[in-house]
């Protein structure tokens, strides 16, 4: 078995993994770095392979998909391609991708499946993309585990150290984002202390308004949960993404995914009225849309009893700033509250020594030596990209 990381070997997200055995290659995730570059026409893989194999849908994991080998087939998780399929849509209803997603195979949790000679078994993890995934590759006697983006501290984080207890002793090579080693000081409170910081500040607000990403399931249930006996509203966008999410069997397992409280309050493509609303509500709204038409009546009219609360990456508030202060114009309260969709250093300390790999080569991080000092007792393989491993 060969692993090979054909790019992201030391940036955030982007990476591009290459297993190999015997004829058979598959790559893991196609995407882009996060450092905003455009490096497709830099990304040249001249290694024939037979498959690609989404951990999940964002951006840096996927947005190379239509430059893919187009007869090789893809694969995604079931929800995964739904919600992938379904944001696509919203964003671009014409794009090039979509036609490629729609092609894509869907796997599921602790079903494994074969391309050529490697079998690959997906265990369902936590991230604040919905429906991610590690992905066991074995061939040829050899096991690797690819991580993807994972963290122990959002909704799902109670399952994954149990999905990777019985790989103990068991890895060759474990392949791990290391995400926050990159940061000083990471945010990873749990979602649910979250929720509660969210609640408390709702208590004293009849009329509440969070923004975040319509992809972000975990921290829009942190928000729901937060919301208690209110109606949660939503664009029928939005609605569509949390009825997919209440379909899958993680809803049945995780009741933070039933969104129980959530109806479509605007409707066409924007409210349909400037009234004001008198029952107190949690409503969810989006940057990058013109949802300041159903903020402006509260930011006029009742100011003090209006809250809004965002929440976004550091990186990401730094390029949407300038929306945020749209939408809150007038508005008297508005609060970050925000964690980080990655593993804390301990998280990624806990994993590691929950699967005890013969060695481990970090991705997924602009700090890959810092592994060294977290994990002082595993072998830790530092890949620059275009380099390779032989298992
Ligand atoms: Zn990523
Ligand atoms: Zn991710």
């Amino acid at each position: 078995m060969e692993i090979k990381i054909y790019q992201g070997a030391s940036e955030i997200g982007g990476t591009i993994t290459g297993i190999s055995c015997g004829k058979t290659r598959i790559l893991i995730d196609f995407g882009r770095p996060l450092t905003g570059d455009d490096r497709k026409d830099r990304l040249h893989i001249k290694d024939p392979y037979d498959a690609v194999i989404f951990t999940h849908y964002h951006r840096d994991h996927t947005d190379l998909l239509p430059y893919a080998a187009e007869k090789i087939p893809t694969y995604m998780g079931k929800t995964a391609k739904a919600l992938f399929l379904a944001e696509q849509r919203h964003k671009d209803p014409d794009g090039e991708i979509i036609r490629r997603i729609e092609k894509m195979k869907e796997y599921e949790d602790g079903v494994a499946f074969d391309v050529g000679e490697l079998r690959i078994t997906p265990l369902l993890t936590d991230h604040s993309a919905f429906d991610s995934y590690m992905l066991l590759i074995e061939g040829d006697g050899r096991r690797v585990l690819h991580t993807g983006d994972f963290r122990l501290h959002g909704i799902k984080g109670d399952l994954v150290l149990p999905a990777l207890l019985p790989l103990e002793n068991t890895v060759d090579v474990m392949i791990m984002e290391g995400t926050n080693l990159s940061f000083a000081d990471p945010v990873t409170v749990s979602e649910y202390h979250l929720t509660d910081a969210a609640g408390l500040l709702m208590q004293r607000f009849p009329y509440v308004f969070v923004q975040c990403g319509a992809m972000d399931i975990d921290r829009l249930a942190a928000f729901h949960m937060a919301s208690r006996g209110r109606r949660f509203c939503c664009d029928p966008y939005q609605m569509s993404v949390l009825e997919t999410v209440r379909k899958s069997g993680q809803a049945r397992k995780y009741p933070a995914y039933s969104f129980d409280r959530a109806r479509v309050w605007m409707t066409g493509s924007i409210v349909s009225s400037d009234e004001i609303e008198k029952q107190p509500f949690c409503t969810a709204v989006r940057v990058g849309s013109d949802f300041r038409r159903i903020i402006e009546p509260y930011a006029k009219a009742l100011p003090e009893k209006t809250l809004f609360i965002y929440s976004m990456s550091e990186g990401y508030l730094r390029g949407h700033l300038g929306d945020v202060q749209k939408l809150t114009k007038g508005l008297r309260y508005a609060v970050k509250i925000h964690t980080s969709g990655h593993a804390s250093a301990e998280a990624l300390r806990l994993a590691a020594e929950t699967v005890r790999p013969a060695a481990l080569i970090p991705v997924h991080t602009k700090q890959g030596k810092n592994f060294d000092l977290q994990l002082p007792d595993v072998r830790i393989l530092h890949l620059a990209d275009g380099e390779s491993f032989q298992v």
